[in-house]
């Protein structure tokens, strides 16, 4: 984890949001392998284990064969992990306790004050 300037923005407003600096560690493509090996591995595991299941042994088949690629899929996509810290809501300002181990990019969370869902971005890809 290494202290990374990001931009904290409100989900689908226009407005540029602040500039944090939050813990953050770029994941490589061998550990974004890992986490959709694991992730395939749990799902695709889950599906298995109800195959001996009666009348849920189509819906464990459907589970292993899709939903566990998709699953990780989604884990291959996540870039980096960010957090934990603490940032000033972009939307009430109110001190705000970012989630450790968000997956990124963007890192989402909402903020518990005024429900807005914060996105965290890196600052150098912000216009
Ligand atoms: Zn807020």
């Amino acid at each position: 984890m290494t202290p990374t300037p990001m931009r904290a923005g409100v989900m689908d407003s226009q407005r540029p949001g602040l500039v944090v600096t939050l813990p953050c560690r770029e994941l490589s493509t061998g550990a974004r392998v890992g986490r959709a090996l694991l992730r395939l591995a749990i799902v695709s595991g889950i599906g298995l284990a109800i195959l001996p299941v009666p009348l849920m042994h189509v819906c464990g088949a459907i589970v292993a064969a899709v939903a566990g690629p998709i699953a990780a899929v989604f884990a291959f996509r996540g870039r980096a992990v960010v957090g934990p810290g603490e940032i000033s809501c972009p939307k009430c300002s109110k001190p705000l306790a970012v989630p450790a181990k968000l997956i990124g990019w963007p890192a989402r969370f909402q903020c518990l004050d005024c429900k807005a869902m914060i996105d965290l971005t890196p600052a150098e890809a912000a216009p």
